[in-house]
């Protein structure tokens, strides 16, 4: 942007410079042919039409006083027979000058002026005033510094707030962007622009060779210890950063594309902080190609599925299975859904996976007519799609609604109305719901006895340690104690030792997993 506005300013001056000598030629042409009795002291109407329009009002009527003036009381009527002109007749033209000056000036500052507020709606954003990233795309030619460019965001944002509706969001962002306004001030060498929602771009100029990026991105710790009060609510945040640094001949914008790739990353993989490097770009592009490709892959049949599975601790039968998704690439490689699910997770393809999960553990029942089959729900996967559409097809196929338990992460406790809801469905339809990965993240077993649930899957990573660990070793007492006085079963992943099965039930844990029983199996 500024680059045009400099543009413009150069060919302003030059209209300028060259509306002052027109009018010196005119005043040449009138002299020479005779005085200001014939018609060419029309022509110069043209000079004072040209500064004015490019120029304004101000420029154009001091012009207009310029012109009148060379055509003033020097000038004589008729120059063979050295008459003079009257006074009335030069003031008259000079009134005559600075009126038209006047209208074409006025007009062409109202014009610039609306031009202006146009340019300033399309390069700022409408709720915070900030630049937006459309003003950085009109920058072309940047300062030639080395930059550090950070994209921050606040986590889950659109999921916390969505509940609250859009006004609320709009005020959340508006206080948001004032208090890391607030923040930042201190600091001369940080611009903020706007990108989406609560998506905000900070472009920190390197000034010559000192470097206070460190210190910003600690002060952007700050943000975190904030409770954001909109509405008299208190909103907890949590902010997200993706970092790059961008040389002097680098383009702002490749910048900026840098950090909301680094951004994403921290998303999806629940960092804090990320900083780019050349990898996150093939990342990003494997991402993006699960998004795309994941479709087709499902109508190839490339999305397979493995079980694994459950036996009963005390006599090591077989309890169940639980159907593990799988992607079979062009090799024939099987990708770990690790990788695929918490991308697809993000977008709507998570219903298919879903739906085609449920199909399969419809299949798998009908043959095998004893099984307890486990499917995993993703928290995004709860709707009333997902949930008619697996209660039909029991219905359907005469299958036991006993048979089927659905695996969810402590992640759907998050909203707990909503895990109430769907939780309560399934026990209706005295289906088995089952806490997986019990023991990491955020595990409380106030939430758990909050929703109704019937097994406990203890984590395998605290379940690998159990033999070495002490602390591995009484958190899982701990877990069976409370499940047992609470009338929940418990399940143990990752048994993946004879020790580890023997300690487990030694320990009383009902079911065991994990590859020392079996490995998950793709079915044919
Ligand atoms: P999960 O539900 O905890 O599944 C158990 C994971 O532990 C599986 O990984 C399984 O292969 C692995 N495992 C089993 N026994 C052992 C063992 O003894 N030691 C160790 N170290 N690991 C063992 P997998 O198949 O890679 O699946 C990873 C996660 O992906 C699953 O964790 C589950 O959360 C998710 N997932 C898998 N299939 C689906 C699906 O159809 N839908 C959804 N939403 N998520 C799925
Ligand atoms: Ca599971
Ligand atoms: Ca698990």
């Amino acid at each position: 942007m500024k680059n045009t506005i400099m543009d413009r300013k150069n060919i302003n001056r030059r209209f300028l410079i060259a509306s002052y000598v027109l009018s010196l030629i005119v005043t040449y042409i009138v002299y020479s042919t005779g005085g200001t009795k014939n018609v060419y002291t029309n022509l110069m109407y043209i000079p004072i039409a040209i500064i004015s329009s490019t120029n304004g009002l101000k420029k154009g009527l001091i012009h207009a006083v310029y012109s009148g003036l060379l055509l003033g009381p020097l000038m004589p009527l008729n120059v063979e027979l050295g008459q003079s002109q009257t006074v009335f007749n030069w003031i008259i033209r000079l009134v005559i000058y600075l009126l038209m000056a006047f209208i074409i000036g006025f007009f062409s500052d109202y014009s610039r002026k609306n031009r202006e507020y146009i340019l300033n709606l399309l390069t700022h954003d409408a709720l915070t005033d900030l630049r937006n990233i459309e003003s950085l795309k009109r920058e072309e030619n940047h300062d030639k510094k080395k930059k550090t460019i950070i994209a921050l965001t606040v986590k889950n944002y659109e999921e916390t707030l969505s509940i609250f509706g859009y006004d609320f969001i709009n005020k959340s962002i508006l206080t948001f962007s004032k208090k890391l306004n607030e923040l930042l001030n201190q600091f001369e060498n940080i611009e903020i622009i706007k990108y989406n929602g609560m998506e905000f771009i900070l472009i920190v100029s390197h000034e010559n060779n000192y470097i206070n990026t460190d210190a910003i991105i600690n002060s952007l710790e700050e943000l975190n210890e904030l409770t954001l009060k909109v509405n008299g609510i208190p909103i907890y945040i949590e902010t997200l950063v993706g970092i790059t640094n961008i040389s002097e001949n680098e383009n702002v914008l490749e910048g900026v594309r840098q950090a909301l790739v680094a951004l994403r990353y921290a998303i999806i993989n629940n960092k804090k902080r990320c900083f780019y490097y050349a990898n996150l770009d093939t990342y990003y592009k494997n991402v993006v190609d699960i998004a795309a490709n994941f479709k087709s892959t499902l109508a190839l049949n490339k999305i397979r599925v493995a079980y694994q599975r459950i036996v009963k601790s005390e006599s090591e039968d077989i309890f169940g299975v639980e159907l593990l998704a799988r992607w079979e690439d062009d090799s024939g490689n099987f990708l770990s859904p690790g990788i695929f699910i918490p991308v697809i997770e993000n977008t709507e393809l998570i219903n298919e996976l879903t739906a085609f999960m449920i199909n399969k553990a419809i299949e798998f029942c009908s043959s095998n007519k004893d099984a307890i089959v486990s499917i995993n729900f993703s928290p995004k996967a709860f709707n009333d799609e997902n949930i008619n559409y697996l209660i039909n097809l029991i219905r359907e196929n005469n299958i036991d609604f006993k048979k089927i338990k659905i695996e969810v992460t402590e992640e759907i406790l998050l909203n707990k109305e909503k895990a109430i809801k769907y939780f309560n469905i399934l026990k209706e339809h005295n289906m088995n719901i089952a806490m997986d990965d019990f023991g990491t993240g955020y595990s409380s077993y106030k939430s758990i006895g909050e929703v109704p649930i019937d097994i406990i899957k203890i984590d395998k990573s605290i379940v690998g340690k159990i033999c070495e660990s002490k602390l591995s070793r009484s958190i899982v007492e701990s877990i069976v104690y409370f499940c047992r006085q609470n009338g929940l079963e418990t399940v143990a992943e990752g048994v993946e030792t004879r020790e580890i099965a023997e300690i487990c039930k030694e320990i009383g844990i009902d079911y065991l997993q994990g590859y020392y029983y079996h490995t998950p199996t793709i079915i044919e």
